[in-house]
């Protein structure tokens, strides 16, 4: 990995190094292109702040790219072990990835972009590029709940470890994975846990060996839950839910709402690419080629689904680097 300033131009830049955007690269790679890799954090940033214990849900297999075996002593690996794989891949493939550099923008056309970025020390850079991907993921931007007291420093919307809420009254807003993993890691580690769910019940997507856990835990009184409840006020000391049986004010000394991400929809539409609002801001793209209605931008990964983050994942993400190699193949080569 090299950090050069200025470059001749490469046949594919892709914005966003996590799994999908590497593969990508790779695929490129593997098919004769050039390419190079921005992010604005390190390699796999979503990955790595993800929780620090987590365990993945897929199988080790599933989370591979570029036909590097992944492989792993337990049956589903951890956040350390993939990190681990996925640098390896990395090195393997002598992947140009740009870290630390945010996209601001992309002028020029198909054939000739020229993508601005930004160093954490706000200097500005510049890469060449004939064809774009963007990779970008969802994990930056967190669903607000837009209550009071939602910007106060007690209040969470990624979960990290457990140890700093050991003895304090925790609440946890959310019905799926996440919400269920975290009041289950923060009370087995001596957190007195609080989940606070909008729907009547956990939700139908929690992982089937994660919610018998969670829902005992409830039914034992271990972890106290609201559902068809919402938290209305956080206050220094307190948060005040609405419940079916009235207003409650619980004591409470950090917040986790931990109610999803969304994808960066003003980056891609400033890049030109269109939305579809009838259809959960999907972007517009040729399902063959995964070529955008801006001719030469390519989108990949969990971005394609839109606003339904829960359609696309690494393990079928992972595919999209094929079908934009092949398209760059029918378009670069005929250049
Ligand atoms: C807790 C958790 C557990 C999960 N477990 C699984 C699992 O077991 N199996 C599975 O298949 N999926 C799982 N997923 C989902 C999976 O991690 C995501 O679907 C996947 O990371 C999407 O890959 P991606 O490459 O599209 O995006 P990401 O991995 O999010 O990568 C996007 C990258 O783009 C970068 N970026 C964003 N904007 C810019 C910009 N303007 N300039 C430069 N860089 C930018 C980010 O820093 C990031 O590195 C899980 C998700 C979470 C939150």
């Amino acid at each position: 990995m090299s950090d050069h300033a200025a470059e001749d131009i490469v046949d594919l830049l892709v914005i966003g190094a996590g799994p999908t955007g590497m593969a990508c690269a790779i695929e490129a790679q593997r098919a004769g292109f050039t390419a190079l890799l921005v992010d604005k954090g390190c390699l796999c940033n979503s990955l790595f702040h993800y929780p620090a214990n987590m365990t993945f849900f897929t199988t080790p297999e599933l989370l591979e790219i570029g036909n590097i075996p992944f492989s792993s002593p337990n049956q589903k690996p951890n956040r350390s072990e993939a990190l681990e794989y996925y640098r390896k891949v990395a090195e393997h493939y002598a992947l140009d990835v740009r870290q630390y550099e945010t996209v601001e923008r992309a002028t020029g056309s198909d054939g000739r972009f020229l993508v601005h970025t930004v160093d954490r020390f706000g200097r500005k850079l510049e890469h060449r590029a004939r064809k774009l991907v963007v990779a970008t993921g969802y994990y930056d931007l967190p669903n607000y709940l837009g209550i009071p007291g939602e910007d106060l420093n007690k209040v969470r919307h990624y979960y990290d470890e457990p140890h700093p809420f050991f003895d304090r009254d925790v609440v946890v807003i959310g019905g799926k994975n996440s919400a269920a993993i975290a009041a289950l890691d923060l009370w087995r580690h001596g957190a007195r846990v609080t989940l606070v769910h909008r729907g009547a019940e956990m939700h139908r997507h929690v992982k089937y060996w994660i919610l018998p856990d969670i829902n005992n835990r409830i039914k034992n009184g271990e972890i106290s839950a609201y559902f068809s409840s919402n938290v209305t006020n956080i206050a220094e000391d307190e948060v005040m839910l609405s419940t079916p049986q009235g207003p409650l004010t619980l004591p409470n000394h950090f917040v986790f709402a931990l109610t999803g991400y969304h994808p960066d929809f003003d980056f891609i539409e400033q890049l030109g690419v269109t939305l579809d609002e009838e259809n959960d801001r999907v972007p517009v793209c040729d399902p063959a080629t995964l070529e955008s209605n801006v001719p030469g931008i390519y989108l990949a990964g969990v971005i394609v689904a839109g606003e339904r983050t829960n359609e696309i994942f690494i393990e079928n993400g992972r595919f999209h680097g094929q079908l934009i190699a092949e398209a760059l193949r029918g378009k670069l080569q005929a250049a």
